[in-house]
């Protein structure tokens, strides 16, 4: 008998102290990331992309289960998920979801979820989302695929029937996520009966910066992830590093174990807590100011060239909750004479107009970025190209996927270049300065609004990469925000040794 599945998704990291929410405009145009998608056009356009039920929907293809597609969607991270946005999306995915019951028996849910969103009045977002699908669907078999840089709560993981976190940071893997959440779901149907599962949280907070999977410890730790899993025979091992932005009770780095017993789901929890606890100084993370990475990426420019050195805008990562638009690593690249070196980007739609209202080749006074934070750059620059900001991602994370950065302007300050944009997104694909006729790797020094997914893309053309600490809602070290509703109990940074 053909299996009949449904398929839906919403996603959203939620950044608690981020200079703006997150509203359902903010749905329905994410650059690099397909729309608000409803059931007509669901498969058809994520088939193509990156997302993770992009792989999903490949295994039910593969094993020819009848899909019935409910309503998938994306927003960049930003501020908290207003009331009204959430509501029209959970009403969407329920209606979608009550009507498929309507029509006939379900055998099983997949649903494609971030995991960190916050709601103004749901913190736990995807808890309480899926407490309204339980309600809808009752104990049919249902399995998410997760971002690793979800807060994963103890009412996520009793409601789904198993999580599946992404394993790599940047995230290259996310259709294997989703895939493996489908074949999850193909085995739970068969099973007729839920795993045991085990939840623990970490007792301390891991950056952002330290959790990239490119680099020990967290190679390391997943290393170790998958082969205490296959040691002690669990179906899944989820491990996620946490968004330490967001400011509610279920924040932090967590993980769960799902098992045929409940012995095998807490033993093999115990363990793999165990050995990331053990890791924990190894966590701490190494960064520069603005002005000293700026001078060490001129130093190493000078003495190394022929690879750009990477410049990393940790703190105002558009994909962390950032408005991508602060400037004072710009400021610093002008200052010190950085020439050849590229910004990308500043986010600024006032800036993107006035530079296409003068054209290409004209001269424009702007008050550059800094609308999120008050600190623009004040300067004269020479508009070198203008575009419509449409191309396509080309790299490891995102091939495939939709860009769309609305008018943008690249410019021309003193010999620093700057891709200027009117919608955010963060730097992880060269796509995006290609599309305006630059190849990455001839600049001396790249500026990139990003805390690690840049790696992907950017690692192999990289002579060297450099964290720069520069103004931004992303901090590198999130214990200095000023956290009201997150646990006593646990670390804000990994303890050195
Ligand atoms: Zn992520």
């Amino acid at each position: 008998m053909t299996l009949r599945i449904a398929i839906g998704g919403f996603m959203h990291e939620s950044h608690s102290f981020a200079p703006r929410p997150t509203a359902w405009e903010d749905f329905l145009h994410p650059g690099g990331f397909p729309p608000f998608q409803r059931a007509a056009t669901l498969l058809d356009t994520l088939r193509p992309t990156s997302v993770p039920a992009a792989g999903a929907i490949a295994v039910a293809e593969e094993a020819g289960v009848a899909i019935v597609p409910l309503t998938w969607c994306f927003a960049n991270p930003a501020g908290p998920v207003q009331d009204a946005a959430f509501e029209r999306i959970a009403a969407s995915l329920i209606d979608a979801l009550a009507q498929a019951l309507e029509e006939g028996p379900l055998d099983g849910v997949y649903l494609d979820l971030h995991g960190a969103a916050v709601v103004d009045s749901f913190p736990d977002a995807e808890g309480e989302l899926l407490r309204r699908v339980r309600a809808v669907i009752g104990d049919l078999p249902l399995t998410i695929s997760l971002d690793p840089h979800c807060n994963l709560t103890a009412e996520m993981v009793a409601r789904a029937d198993v999580c599946v976190p992404f394993r790599t940071y940047p995230h290259v893997d996310m259709k294997a996520a989703g895939a493996q959440a489908m074949r999850l779901l193909f085995a739970r149907i068969e099973r007729g009966r839920p795993w045991a599962r085990a939840h623990r949280t970490l007792p301390f907070w891991i950056p952002l910066g330290s959790q990239c999977t490119l680099m020990d410890p967290m190679q390391a730790v997943m290393t170790e992830r998958a082969a205490l899993a296959e040691r002690m025979g669990a179906v899944e091992l989820a491990f996620c590093f946490g968004f330490p932005y967001a400011d509610f009770e279920g924040c932090a780095p967590a993980l769960a174990a799902f098992a045929d017993t409940p012995a095998q789901a807490e033993a093999t929890a115990d363990a793999f807590l165990a050995a990331v606890t053990a890791r924990e100084s190894e966590f701490v993370q190494d960064t520069l100011a603005s002005a000293a990475a700026v001078a060490e990426a001129k130093r190493l420019a000078a003495t190394r060239p022929g690879k750009p050195v990477v410049l990393a805008d940790t703190q105002d990562n558009p994909g962390g909750g950032g408005h991508g638009d602060t400037t004072e690593l710009l400021s610093e690249l002008v200052r010190q004479g950085a020439k050849g070196a590229l910004v990308c980007l500043i986010n600024d739609a006032e800036s993107a107009a006035a530079c296409h209202a003068a054209g290409e080749g004209a001269t424009v006074t702007l008050s550059l970025g800094g609308k999120s934070d008050g600190m623009p750059f004040p300067c004269t620059a020479r508009v070198e190209k203008l575009t419509d900001g449409v191309f396509t991602l080309t790299g490891p994370m995102g091939a495939g996927n939709p860009g769309n950065l609305g008018p943008t302007a690249l410019i021309d300050i003193d010999g620093v270049r700057v891709i200027v944009v009117t919608r955010k997104m963060q730097a992880l694909d060269q796509a995006i300065i290609r599309h305006v006729g630059i190849e990455p790797s001839s600049c001396p020094i790249l500026a990139l609004k990003s805390s690690v997914h840049f790696r992907a893309d950017f690692g192999p053309i990289a002579e060297q990469v450099i964290v720069a600490i520069a103004p931004g809602p992303v901090v590198a070290d999130p214990a200095v925000l000023n956290f009201r509703h997150v646990r006593a109990d646990i670390r804000r940074r990994p303890r050195a040794a």
